[in-house]
């Protein structure tokens, strides 16, 4: 059963394996916040992601707010 479709790759995956960037308000830095304000020109608090694409909204928002800290 494939019924989910991810915002970013397009790849149909399983309804129950759907990522948010919600996931990201469980990380300490950058916080959930700062991360939403900067991903939500790219995408909504509630878009459906794979795995892969968590991870890559995840790492791109933290190397950005790296180099603002730094
Ligand atoms: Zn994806």
């Amino acid at each position: 059963m494939k019924n989910a479709q991810c915002t970013r790759c397009t790849r149909r995956f399983h309804e129950k394996d759907i990522y948010t960037i919600q996931q990201l308000q469980y990380r300490k830095e950058p916080n959930y916040e700062w991360s939403k304000k900067f991903l939500e020109t790219i995408i909504g608090e509630w878009d459906s992601l794979c795995e892969e694409c968590v991870k890559h909204y995840s790492d791109i928002s933290r190397k950005a707010w790296q180099k603002e800290n730094r």
